[in-house]
């Protein structure tokens, strides 16, 4: 398969979507972003990539982080499972109510109250954030990945709510770190900035069933599984049915406008645009994945 002229012919098919949707606003760093802005990269499985548009201009990955920071944290052990865990949730990405009623263990890893917790998980063996940066810097090959400090400090003043849901946990005695320390850190996944090409780079050990692009393994088979699987039901938050009724992968998208979705055995693909339907998800996003999979057949069913 030609994979350049087919992410043209994406681009080409899914212009019309492009700038439609609603940028994030919740903070001033994010709202600014120009909505008319597309991209999508593949990284396939020989290490080779291919991308269209804006697929080298560097953007604000937000819960695309979820699925690294997971990864690294199933790179030490299995334990956090007993503190998260692994049905879609039906309910917004920052929604408190089903904590009290599940005694503060959040649904599952891809939600904000799950993340947190991988965060704190992740933070017991280290700094999270440099061992998050430090894995995707050597992935992607792009060693001046970093957080985007405005980013950063815009979430950090607008995190009340990811802050209730932290002390909530901890009242159940779910969090291990001081909350503060805990945020911090979240807040600072969220905030790193890459491209199309470093996203699908630093993802696509997913398709190689737990083998990074130097060949050593980050996973073993059965947790890259299991990572693909909690993408499937539960990444793209309470429109996670509809994403895999339309596209048919494992994904997990971020309310900077990226999502990057997986191929077993084949390639990862990031797609990005900055313009979010109602539950957060990039609306030329999902149609990208959507022409994707339509036009090569690749998806899991
Ligand atoms: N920083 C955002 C938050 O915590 C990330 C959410 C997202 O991308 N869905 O609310």
């Amino acid at each position: 398969m030609d994979l350049a002229a087919l992410l043209d012919r994406i681009a080409d098919d899914v212009a019309p979507e492009i700038g439609r949707g609603a940028v994030a606003d919740y903070i001033p760093a994010l709202a600014r972003v120009e909505p008319r802005q597309f991209g999508m990269a593949i990284a396939e499985v020989d290490g080779s990539v291919h991308g269209v548009g804006d697929w080298r201009r560097p953007f604000s990955i937000q819960s695309m982080s979820k699925v690294f920071t997971l990864a690294l944290v199933l790179a030490h052990d299995d334990g956090v499972w007993t503190r998260v865990g692994r049905e879609p949730s039906g309910d917004p990405f920052n929604s408190l109510v089903q904590l009290e009623h599940e005694d503060g263990i959040p649904r599952n890893p891809f939600i904000n109250a799950g993340a947190l917790v991988v965060t704190d998980e992740l933070a017991h063996h280290g700094d999270a954030t440099e061992a998050l940066l430090r894995f995707l810097r050597k992935e992607s090959g792009h060693p001046e990945i970093d957080v985007d400090s405005e980013v950063a400090a815009s979430e950090a003043e607008h995190a009340d709510r990811n802050r209730a849901l932290a002390y909530f946990m901890a009242s159940y005695r779910n969090m291990r770190n001081p909350v503060p320390a805990v945020l911090d850190q979240y807040v600072r996944q969220c905030s790193i900035a890459m491209s199309c090409h470093d996203v699908a780079r630093s993802a696509v050990f997913l398709a190689r069933h737990g083998l990074r692009n130097d060949g050593s393994r980050l996973l073993g088979q059965s947790a890259a599984k299991r990572v693909n699987a909690v993408m499937l039901t539960c990444g793209t938050y309470d429109a996670a049915g509809e994403f895999a009724y339309r596209v048919g992968l494992p994904g997990k998208s971020g309310v900077g406008g990226g999502i990057v979705a997986i191929v077993p055995g084949r390639c990862a693909v990031c797609v990005w645009s900055p313009g979010l339907d109602a539950r957060g998800n990039s609306v030329a996003g999902v149609a990208a994945l959507d022409r994707f999979t339509t036009l090569t057949g690749w998806s899991i069913f």
